[in-house]
């Protein structure tokens, strides 16, 4: 059965990734089943799009429900959902105004779009000379504008022309920061913890002293929160562990609890205003269905306590994981339920131990070739994370 299905995707699908040979046909909860009836634990949870669970029920209600009475209106009209749906984000959140789209890159892409012109026409940077500031090892996208500025060979090779507008500097420097600064800096773009480059947890006090710089200099602090946002990293925004706020939040991934895509810049009044009616949009950014389904998504995040649980079994995953003390293993490191085991170069690549966890009952993914990242359902269980500290020693015992 499996290796049928398998042999279609290869067969007729665009090989841009290279996934576990697993094939998927259930989930519920933290627990996903294989066409052949094999139960696992997903430990990736979609990269943070289900942190809520597969099929949580009142989010697959709400699907159903919405889809019964109005699905896409375009924003030609309104609808009864949208509304409500930035209300209840804007408070939940404390941000002023929200705009709507459906995958991260287009967030990130709209951000990008409106502090350039918050640049021109409230900064006065010349036309055409804004600069953003971003970091090394960065991801956020995979558009031609947003791998202009990745510094990862495979995300850029063979897609030039790049935007131009942006200047990278190493991560978690502030000295590297300021030195970047210059008159025509409009915006400085990145994640409260990289993800992608295998949760790189920033020094502490970073993002503070980031913040008082942007402050002083007038510079638009955007913070990717697509995965660590939504109870992720313990708190409902990871911004909220160094008590700042962005001028810009970028969320996607769980805001829809992976029934569909739903993103969304958060933003102050003063950034947001500067854009104009036709001048951004999308056919299906902020329609119905989306809004419903997010409103939801976060409703239970917060009515089912899965951010204090993504803290509480953040600190048990980590501790569990530090004991597996092995040569092999370089590094352990997380926060909230964002994990990442970082193993020494001796140890092959840790896509071997991914495969040999599959085995096990247990899905996650390498990410940069040393380490494997554990990102399991924010709903995840005390006996739960014990499972799973089980077959991670047993397998690297092994
Ligand atoms: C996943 C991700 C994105 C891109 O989101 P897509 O929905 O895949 O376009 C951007 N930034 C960060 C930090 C991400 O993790």
């Amino acid at each position: 059965m499996s290796s049928t299905l398998i042999e279609l995707e290869e067969q007729y699908g665009a090989h841009n990734y290279k996934p576990l040979d697993v094939v998927l046909s259930r989930g519920e909860g933290v627990w996903v089943w294989d066409v052949d009836g094999n139960r696992y634990m997903d430990c990736l949870s979609a990269y943070s799009a289900v942190n809520q669970g597969h099929c949580h029920k009142k989010i697959m209600q709400t699907l159903i429900d919405q889809a019964q009475k109005l699905t896409l209106t375009s924003r030609a009209f309104r609808n009864d959902q949208l509304g409500p749906f930035y209300k209840e984000l804007c408070e939940l959140t404390r941000s002023h105004k929200v705009l709507p789209m459906n995958s991260g890159a287009e967030a990130v892409e709209t951000a990008i779009k409106t502090v350039r012109k918050w640049g021109y026409t409230v900064k006065g940077v010349p036309e055409n000379e804004a600069e953003i500031i971003v970091c090394e090892n960065n991801f956020h996208g995979r558009t031609i504008s947003i791998v202009s500025f990745s510094t990862d060979p495979d995300a850029r090779k063979g897609f030039g022309p790049f935007t131009p507008g942006f200047i990278v500097i190493p991560y978690g420097d502030v000295t590297a920061f300021e030195a970047a600064i210059s008159p025509k800096t409009v915006a400085f773009l990145v994640e409260p913890i990289q993800g992608e480059a295998g949760v790189i947890i920033p020094p502490e006090g970073y993002l503070k002293k980031i913040r008082n710089i942007c402050t002083e200099q007038n510079i638009m602090l955007i913070l990717d929160e697509i995965q660590t946002g939504l109870g992720r990293t313990g708190k409902l925004l990871a911004e909220e562990h160094e008590g700042i706020e962005a001028d810009l939040t970028l969320i996607g991934k769980a805001l829809s609890g992976g029934f569909y895509p739903v993103s969304a810049v958060l933003s102050n009044s003063e950034v947001m205003n500067v854009l104009q009616p036709g001048e951004h949009g999308s056919t299906f950014g902020g329609n119905p269905l989306a809004c419903a389904v997010a409103r939801t998504a976060l409703q239970i995040l917060i009515d089912e306590g899965m951010i204090e649980n993504a803290a509480k079994m953040g600190t048990v995953f980590l501790n569990g994981l530090k004991q597996i003390a092995n040569p092999l293993i370089k590094d352990v490191r997380g926060k909230g339920l964002m994990l990442a085991m970082e193993f020494n170069p001796e140890a092959g690549g840790a896509r071997q131990y991914c495969l040999r966890l599959k085995e096990n009952g247990l899905l996650c993914k390498e990410t940069h070739h040393h380490t494997i990242r554990f990102a399991p359902p924010l709903i995840i269980t005390s006996s739960e994370v014990e499972w799973a500290l089980d077959r991670i020693s047993a397998v690297i015992e092994d």
